[in-house]
């Protein structure tokens, strides 16, 4: 257990080190290497977006958004948000000093108004004239109060401000601030942005696009779950909706798992149709008045779902609930005849290309946007956080951010997940692809250095891993440090080596000993 220092990285992240680093890198190249061979081509959005991006994308009132985003306001508007908040939560005043304090926030926040809409920071338009308005209108009557007060030696009617401060308040709560920009909790919506930015739709379609990176949610941190974590997804925007091109995408989720030999992988589908009477919406009106019937047995998440979202109560997975869940209508049932041909087929191109599948009906999103095929990927030893990837078809979205029309359908793995679960399953045996050979240079001697610099640079040109000790040891004690580091070769570099021209090297496992000259010795260590 590390000693408690005084700086600790923050809740809910963590520093990934060597030697699991060796294992992420391992993870990432093998998703660069099976993404290349579909087609994809790697996008690097930034980390940080515009808070509204998301707010569009993922939805406004989703949790992720509505609760979980690390979001900042740029430059000054921290001081302009710090005197709306204290102006729009004041709501009863109890003596002269807090009436002076609130005076002086009330004209600071008339003042920071005024000066954002000369700088074009928000804009001058009804609404914040009017709220400028009723800001002076209070700070006048609360002026007068103070005066008044200070007169009588604090004896105003305090209660005939609440009316005047319940005005400022909301006021103060309707101004808007423009800058706003989150980090980002997913990137979806940055890809979709950049597609539309960089004008892609006039490339050839799809674009076929991949990413690979950190996101950030203020969630409840547990095991597989943190608040910096790393996704690894994809999207395919533009073109057709072709079934076909749904189950490539499943079918290369899986391949990249297969060839990272993840344990216990499964994978469920679904199709939730799309967003119109005949069709989910039918299904969604149909839902919520059986839910209706039963909402007395549900919990209050539920509850209150029926009026919000009604398919997210399929997501439950409360114990007591499972029951009456498991008798509501199957959206497989509502769908309309096109949605129903484009399920049935994606589920046969899945077929031809061999990757097995469940159909879970309960497999639901929550957003408009979101349509058609949808799935998830549950993988072993990861207890409660199981899914490692999510992902579905969502036509809607590019135009949603003001492109155009555009197809598109994408997925999102969860790496940390991925790597818990293969850790889990295969733990110390765990293949991270090839290992160069690694030698330590037990020098001793002044010529002996300049050689073993030398040799140094040579073998590591020849990709092999090289420690060279930055001081003379004794050999007896070089050995030690070299077994220590977990070296297989130590190369005994003297000045009788040397003046030679042959070099020993001690196969450390074993202890065994061979003499090579240099040429000979790259031949040998390249070999292994
Ligand atoms: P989502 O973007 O919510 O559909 O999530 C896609 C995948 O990202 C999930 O299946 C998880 O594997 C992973 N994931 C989501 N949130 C977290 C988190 N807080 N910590 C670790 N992994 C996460």
């Amino acid at each position: 257990m590390a000693s408690k220092s005084k700086f600790q990285a923050i809740r809910g992240t963590r520093d990934l080190l060597p030697p699991e680093t060796a294992l992420w890198n391992h993870v990432e190249e093998t998703a660069h290497s099976v993404f290349a061979t579909f087609g994809f081509g790697e996008i690097r959005p930034p980390i940080f977006e515009p808070t509204e991006l998301f707010a569009r994308a993922v939805g406004g009132e989703t949790d992720i958004v509505s609760k979980e985003m690390y979001t900042f306001v740029v430059g000054d508007f921290d001081r302009l948000i710090a005197w709306r908040e204290f102006v729009s939560n004041t709501n009863k005043i109890r003596d002269l000093d807090e009436l002076d304090i609130y005076e002086r926030s009330l004209s600071y926040l008339h003042r920071f108004v005024q000066e954002f809409v000369k700088n074009g920071h928000l804009p001058d338009d009804d609404q914040i004239r009017t709220t400028l308005a009723a800001v002076q209108k209070t700070m006048s009557f609360v002026g007068a109060a103070l005066i008044e007060g200070r007169r009588s030696n604090g004896l105003v009617n305090l209660d005939e401000l609440d009316r005047e401060v319940e005005n400022a308040a909301i006021a103060a709560g309707s101004i808007r601030p423009g800058e706003q920009i989150s980090l980002r909790p997913e990137a979806t919506a940055s890809v979709c942005r950049a597609y539309i930015e960089h004008n892609m739709q006039q490339l050839p379609q799809p674009q076929k696009l991949y990413y690979i990176g950190p996101m950030f949610r203020r969630e409840r941190p547990q095991k597989g779950r943190y608040r910096q974590f790393y996704q690894i997804g994809a999207e395919v925007l533009g073109g057709v909706d072709a079934p076909a091109i749904d189950a490539e995408v499943i079918e290369m989720v899986m391949t990249f798992f297969d060839r990272l030999k993840l344990p216990g992988i499964h994978l469920e589908i679904n199709s939730i149709g799309h967003a119109a009477d005949n069709c989910r919406r039918g299904y969604v009106a149909l839902l919520k008045s059986e839910l209706e019937k039963v909402k007395d047995k549900l919990g209050a998440d539920s509850q209150r779902r029926i009026e919000t979202n009604p398919l997210r109560v399929l997501d439950s997975k409360l114990e007591h609930e499972q029951s009456i869940i498991e008798k509501l209508p199957h959206i497989a049932d509502y769908l309309c005849d096109d949605c129903k041909t484009h399920y049935a087929a994606v589920k046969r191109e899945l077929e031809l290309r061999g990757v097995f599948y469940k159909e879970n009906w309960r497999l639901v999103r929550g957003l408009d946007y979101y349509m058609r095929t949808t799935f998830e990927i549950t993988a072993q030893g990861l207890g409660s956080q199981n899914a490692v990837c999510g992902g579905g078809r969502y036509d809607g979205l590019v135009e949603l951010l003001g492109g155009p029309p555009t197809k598109g359908i994408g997925f999102a793995i969860g790496e940390d997940r991925l790597i818990l679960s293969l850790q889990e399953s295969q733990g110390a045996s765990l293949a991270t692809g090839h290992r160069p050979p690694f030698v330590y240079i037990a020098w001793m001697g002044a010529n002996a250095y300049a050689t073993a610099v030398r040799a140094a640079k040579d073998l590591r040109a020849a990709g092999i891993r090289v420690e060279l000790p930055p001081t003379e040891s004794k050999f007896g004690k070089a050995l030690e440090r070299a077994s220590k580091l977990g070296a297989q070769y130590a190369l005994i570099l003297g000045d009788n080596e040397v003046a030679e021209g042959t070099w020993t090297l001690k196969t450390l496992a074993d202890g065994t000993q061979q003499k090579f000259t240099e040429p000979h010795l790259l031949d040998f260590l390249k070999k292994m």
